[in-house]
């Protein structure tokens, strides 16, 4: 369960992210991180689409609910996670989904560290190359990289970090993506760390880094 204060500091962070205008992006509207009191694990996707926008939060649409039905179907409730995107705005071409690129990412990566730091996740789910970037800086191959934890090192903490495939993959590719997708989320939830212990920070702190 999350305390007051970091409740508190998460709201904080969804306000900057509500009124952020570090990037091009931030025109296209903006799908604010999706968490609850009992979030102790992270979910980082790719880029808000037309429906989260719409709606400000991530994964309502059709990836979404492919991420949303493996989840339940292994297990997880929604309110344990934090979800976030690799960039908070929407990237479009003309009127379609685009990709972010690397100038957007890196703005965007330092509200990602804060949610982190914040939640003090147990583990870390990254779907799909983009946000594989954010802690590799390779931008290719989630398919060789995909299905091993990795640690991510953050402010003098370190976190499992286990890299899959974006649930977007599976709406082309359902007959292997939705097997390596359940395959990797099943590796998620059976495997157990020693939670690291809580990395202190005063609010002031908090507000700088
Ligand atoms: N894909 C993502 O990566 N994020 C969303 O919020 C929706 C689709």
């Amino acid at each position: 369960m999350l305390s007051n204060k970091k409740i508190r500091m998460l709201e904080l962070l969804d306000k900057q992210v509500g009124t952020c205008q570090k990037c091009s992006l931030s025109p296209n509207g903006t799908a604010i991180p999706h968490w609850s009191p009992v979030s102790k694990y992270v979910i980082i996707g790719e880029a808000p689409g037309y429906n989260e926008v719409r709606n400000k939060t991530p994964f309502v649409g059709a990836a979404g609910k492919i991420l949303t039905d493996l989840l339940g179907e292994i297990g997880f409730k929604k309110s344990e996670f934090l979800i976030i995107n690799s960039v908070q705005c929407r990237p479009v071409e003309g009127n379609r989904n685009a990709k972010p690129n690397l100038t957007q990412l890196s703005v965007c990566q330092h509200y990602i560290r804060k949610y982190i730091t914040v939640i003090n996740p147990e583990k870390i789910l990254c779907l799909g190359n983009y946000a594989k970037y954010i802690f590799t800086e390779d931008i290719t191959g989630i398919l060789r990289q995909r299905g091993v934890f990795k640690t991510l090192s953050l402010r003098e903490k370190e976190y499992p970090v286990l890299f899959t495939i974006h649930p977007a993959y599976c709406i082309y590719n359902q007959e292997d993506g939705v097997p390596m997708l359940r395959e990797d989320i099943k590796l998620f939830k059976d495997t157990e760390f020693e939670k690291e212990s809580e990395w202190l920070f005063t609010e002031d702190e908090f507000t700088i880094f």
